[in-house]
């Protein structure tokens, strides 16, 4: 396990151990279920959604530290962003962790360039994009579900 411990970078611990926005919203109006079952991490992502902008997010769920740090970064990384905007940061951090070509633009990603290193970690990579992916379902229809497989 000596190249996981590589991965675990100050700030997936730090968001592992306090994970941001870790709540359900009762005023939500999409939702969206995500399961990778490779790894046992399971998330439902919440959103407040009004004129096209992300008022408030929240997730609950269960999940080893990778797919915790990276559900709890995204919801402080598209709070306050358009939809248009954060389907523009999902796919930046989409090709960050699955493109060996792609280069982490740090003025997009933002902490979120601390994911870069799961490139090349597959198991890890889903569990990096189960948070995003779910976001994705989210936006995508008032309630949805997926799963990594
Ligand atoms: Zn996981």
């Amino acid at each position: 396990m000596a190249e996981l411990r590589d991965l675990y970078q100050q700030v997936i611990l730090d968001h592992n151990k306090n994970p941001r926005h870790h709540h359900r919203l009762g005023d939500a109006n999409h939702t969206a279920e995500g399961n990778n079952p490779l790894c046992g991490d399971r998330i439902t992502v919440f959103l407040k959604v009004e004129d096209g902008v992300i008022r408030d997010v929240g997730f609950e769920g269960s999940g080893c530290a990778i797919s915790t740090a990276s559900a709890s970064l995204m919801t402080t990384a598209v709070i306050g962003k358009t939809t248009a905007e954060a389907a523009r940061l999902f796919d930046a951090f989409h090709a960050m962790v699955v493109d060996p070509d792609a280069r982490a633009d740090p003025k997009t990603l933002g902490k979120l360039a601390a994911f870069a290193g799961v490139r090349g970690f597959p198991a890890r990579v889903k569990c990096a994009n189960l948070p995003w992916h779910t976001l994705h379902a989210a936006l995508a229809a008032d309630s949805g579900r997926v799963t990594t497989e």
